[in-house]
């Protein structure tokens, strides 16, 4: 995968994900802003702080790699397993191009 076009999929994850983020914050925070229309229909008020709580700190880890991986490619690191070296390998990036994984390593997790 061509470097800046790997640099570009990172910044616009991230930023979907910082919004996102925003966004859950903004719920938590704020508690007396009525929740989406969708949202409440799908889950009781209760599940539904669960789930906010959850994509906020879901979106906080999304957030942490892919600033790790934008410093990998800085240091031009990012097609590399950062557990055993190898190669991630091109199609697994594009899928998934905050991983620092192989598909290999990744499994064992
Ligand atoms: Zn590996």
């Amino acid at each position: 995968m061509n470097a800046e076009a790997a640099k570009q999929a990172l910044l616009v994850k991230q930023a979907e994900i910082t919004s996102r983020v925003e966004r859950t914050h903004k719920h938590i925070h704020h508690r007396e802003e009525p929740v989406s229309a969708d949202f409440s229909e799908q889950v009781t008020e209760m599940e539904n702080e669960e789930i906010i709580h959850a994509l906020d700190e879901e979106g906080r880890v999304e957030l942490k790699q892919i600033q790790r991986a934008l410093q990998r490619l800085e240091k031009g690191e990012y097609e590399l397993c950062s557990t055993c070296g190898k190669d991630i390998g091109q199609q697994r990036l594009e899928a998934i191009p905050e991983t620092e994984l192989c598909i290999a390593c990744a499994s064992k997790v």
